[in-house]
């Protein structure tokens, strides 16, 4: 069992722990002794070999370095990392460097592709500080998507944006290898997709529900109201779960 992590060092929480029987650390730092530490060095060797040798001046090699053993090696080599990767280089790996690490060498059996960092058309509040200390209960990326998905998603974030000027917010889509996740019911197929609302106002909230039942591979959208939009696309849940995002289901 990969638990949502699959080829990327996992971080983990007592909840998160105790839903998948794992015994993953929320972090590992310096002095740290952890299978995970293993992986993480892998992790590190593998981006190194991808990124280009004069960022690596200087840091000590981890060629052969498969102890679990948090050496300062690992400490200089995921700096380097934290620090090309737009991250706090404070040498310590949690959900923020994991997220990072499943952006750039995360390989979903799936075949699913990970939600972008950023674009010009949407922002990933998965990636976010605010998004990363919501999501601390469980620490899972819920970032990963069908790469048809993903380029729904692209479309929706540009046409929203053509029309009110912002980005819209990316939550909750899937884990990387589809593991069920303690935080849905749903979400296990790649083709779901949580936009929050909470930076909307109502006028915008009725642009994007517009917005995605005008979308060819958008099937159903699952929101507290409809602001008058006539689609037989939109699900209407006054249950207050999907008060603070809309869930978007796509066809591929
Ligand atoms: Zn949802």
């Amino acid at each position: 069992m990969d638990n949502g992590h699959n080829n990327v060092a996992a971080v983990g929480t007592t909840y998160s722990n105790q839903f998948y029987t794992t015994n993953f650390k929320s972090s590992y730092r310096l002095g740290d002794n952890h299978e995970q530490v293993a992986i993480l060095k892998a992790n590190l060797r593998e981006y190194r070999s991808k990124t280009p040798s004069y960022l690596w001046t200087g840091t000590p090699s981890l060629e052969n370095n498969t102890s679990t053993i948090f050496d300062s090696a690992t400490e200089e080599n995921l700096k380097v990392f934290q620090k090309r990767e737009g991250l706090t280089a404070d040498g310590i790996y949690g959900a923020g460097s994991r997220n990072a690490m499943h952006a750039v060498i995360g390989v979903s059996p799936k075949g699913w592709v990970r939600v972008f960092r950023s674009t010009s058309a949407y922002i990933n509040y998965n990636d976010t500080s605010t998004g990363l200390s919501s999501d601390s209960k469980y620490m899972l990326d819920h970032s990963w998507v069908t790469s048809t998905t993903r380029d729904t998603l692209y479309d929706l974030g540009y046409s929203f944006y053509q029309k009110t000027n912002k980005k819209i917010e990316v939550n909750d889509c899937s884990l990387i290898d589809g593991a069920d996740t303690p935080e849905h019911q749903t979400h296990m197929n790649g083709k779901i997709i949580d936009i929050r609302n909470a930076p909307m106002t109502t006028t915008e909230e009725k642009t994007f529900l517009e917005v995605a039942v005008a979308h060819s591979n958008v099937q159903k959208v699952i929101f507290k109201t409809n602001h008058g939009v006539s689609s037989s696309k939109i699900v209407v849940d006054t249950s207050g779960v999907h008060d603070d995002h809309f869930h978007v289901e796509t066809y591929n």
